[in-house]
């Protein structure tokens, strides 16, 4: 299913998280050659993926939510 990121926050180890409004996390590595998104390593980067769909694969197996508030 299809979400759009809300908002951003950075795990334990430095990486990207995006925060979907589902309410459920996905990270967003920067980690080349096998996952890029140069996107993700400059604040007006993320900014401009704020609204953007990912596939949430989270809903897609019924998991509850990560955000807790
Ligand atoms: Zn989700």
């Amino acid at each position: 299913m299809k979400q759009a990121i809300k908002a951003y926050h950075l795990d334990e180890e430095g990486d990207w998280v995006a925060v979907l409004v589902c309410g459920h996390f996905q990270h967003v590595r920067h980690k080349p050659p096998f996952i890029n998104r140069p996107w993700v390593i400059t604040e007006e980067g993320r900014n401009n993926m704020l609204g953007h769909r990912l596939n949430c694969k989270k809903c897609d197996l019924g998991v509850a939510k990560d955000e807790t508030n």
